[in-house]
């Protein structure tokens, strides 16, 4: 039985998996990022309008490594570690 977590993250038999399609993305309780495909895109024009922020900040998406969809997303400057989410059953 699986236990929702988010719109996007599920816990199955102990493992954090993509909601959309089941893939295990970890155990609970340790950071999932890392198992996530992800991309950084610097957030100036990110939504296709002038971003007026800092020069530096990137959109990082997380996604699904097996279906592609969308798991997770924040903003960074490039340097900084993954702001880690650590699920817990
Ligand atoms: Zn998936």
């Amino acid at each position: 039985m699986s236990r929702r977590f988010s719109t996007t993250l599920e816990i199955e038999g102990g493992e954090i998996c993509c909601r959309k399609c089941g893939h295990a993305l970890g155990p609970v309780g340790a950071p999932w990022k890392g198992h996530a495909a992800m991309t950084e895109i610097p957030m100036r024009g990110a939504a296709g309008v002038p971003y007026s922020g800092g020069e530096r900040v990137v959109l990082r998406r997380f996604a699904c490594p097996a279906c592609g969809a969308l798991l997770d997303s924040e903003t960074a400057l490039p340097e900084d570690p993954f702001l880690d989410d650590v699920l817990f059953d």
